[in-house]
């Protein structure tokens, strides 16, 4: 247990707090989901949840793995959904840990119905997503009063696995003029087609943020008209976020991951 200066709520036996852990870097927790890391009997999480987020939960935490990442076995939703139901009806305090903010794209919304349909008392921890927080670590702003006055967060994946056909890519692109893009690493070559298709020019800047905000972090800065052909070159691994922009210029100024690495980089050649 951590002794937190403010007074927190108590995670209580019987309930789930749907937490989200952010995109990676522990630092970015909330309090709330720290303190619920410090109280919980048992943490559900998923793939995308860094290992340094669970090395914080309380010793003796029953630690489940509930993840799937695209193309591999998923565990079935309902059978996550049921599992937290079941926990709580034991009298477990529950905490089912998400990547980034468990309400962007993360299926905590299904998660928060069947605990509500279920009558289990839960609470909802919002946490930094990694649209927003993945950016700020690549020095790119979501937006800038000069650049864009509206940011449209979308998914290049739907359930099933194709390009979302629902969307309506010619008004994403006269409307929106910073493009935030989760799960779109698959389907980019036809994205961005789509995109040229409507309108947006070959040479709009385009920035792929690849583990954002871990050890790991890589970002490659392209065009909307280069933007497969530099992603394949990269071999980036997911997960990746896609921004496409105005805003992603002004990362010339404002990559202060990089500037800081370039003076660890200098320190250790001295
Ligand atoms: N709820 C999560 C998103 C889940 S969908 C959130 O709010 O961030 C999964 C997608 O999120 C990935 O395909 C990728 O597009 C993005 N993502 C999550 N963590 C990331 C990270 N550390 N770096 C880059 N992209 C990430």
């Amino acid at each position: 247990m951590y002794e937190f200066p403010v007074q927190l709520a108590p995670l209580e036996p019987g309930w789930v707090w749907l937490v989200g852990a952010g995109p990676g870097d522990p630092g970015l927790l909330s309090l709330h989901a720290l303190n619920a890391l410090g109280q919980a009997d048992v943490v559900v999480y998923d793939a995308l949840v860094d290992p340094r987020i669970l090395d914080l939960a309380r010793e003796g935490a029953d630690l489940v793995y509930a993840g799937k990442r695209g193309g591999r076995p998923s565990a079935e939703q309902s059978d996550i959904s049921n599992r937290l139901i079941t926990f709580a009806r034991a009298g477990k305090r529950v905490l089912r840990l998400k990547g980034g903010d468990p309400f962007v794209f993360g299926r905590g919304a299904e998660e928060a119905l069947a605990l509500a349909a279920a009558g289990i008392p839960f609470r909802l921890v919002p946490g930094i997503t990694a649209g927003i927080g993945g950016l700020a670590y690549a020095g790119i702003p979501v937006t800038h009063r000069d650049v864009n006055s509206a940011v449209t967060f979308l998914t290049g994946h739907q359930a099933g696995g194709d390009m979302p056909q629902a969307l309506d890519w010619e008004a994403l692109s006269k409307g929106s003029p910073v493009l935030v893009m989760y799960m779109a690493m698959k389907h980019l070559g036809a994205i961005s087609e789509r995109l040229l298709g409507a309108g947006r020019d070959e040479s709009e800047p385009v920035a792929i943020i690849s583990k954002a905000t871990t050890p790991d972090q890589k970002v490659v800065e392209t065009t909307l008209g280069a933007c497969v052909e530099d992603c394949a070159r990269a071999k980036l691994e997911p997960p990746a976020i896609v921004v496409i922009g105005g805003v992603v210029r002004l990362r010339s100024a404002l990559d202060w991951l990089g500037a800081l690495e370039d003076a660890a980089q200098a320190a250790d050649g001295t």
